[in-house]
């Protein structure tokens, strides 16, 4: 699997996101139910966000785009 690196300006911060290594603050978030998994790096574009969203920022209506479940039902990677 490609490795990638996204860079984004946060308030005159530079985030570092990086899937599969050890830069940044980059998470994936599993869900239990599922096993879907929202990584910050790639976001969930088809449902309105935006890749390099940090898990905190996913709105919290947003749910699972495969079995629909919410926020909750998601663990870190
Ligand atoms: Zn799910």
């Amino acid at each position: 699997m490609l490795e990638s690196i996204a860079i984004f300006m946060d308030y005159g911060q530079i985030k570092y996101l990086k899937i599969k290594g050890g830069i940044g603050v980059a998470k994936q978030m599993r869900c239990v139910i599922c096993d879907y998994v929202y990584d910050e790096t790639i976001g969930d574009p088809e449902n309105g966000v935006a890749p390099g969203t940090v898990w905190e920022n996913v709105p919290e209506d947003w749910v699972c785009p495969l079995c629909y479940v919410g926020k909750d039902q998601f663990e870190e990677i």
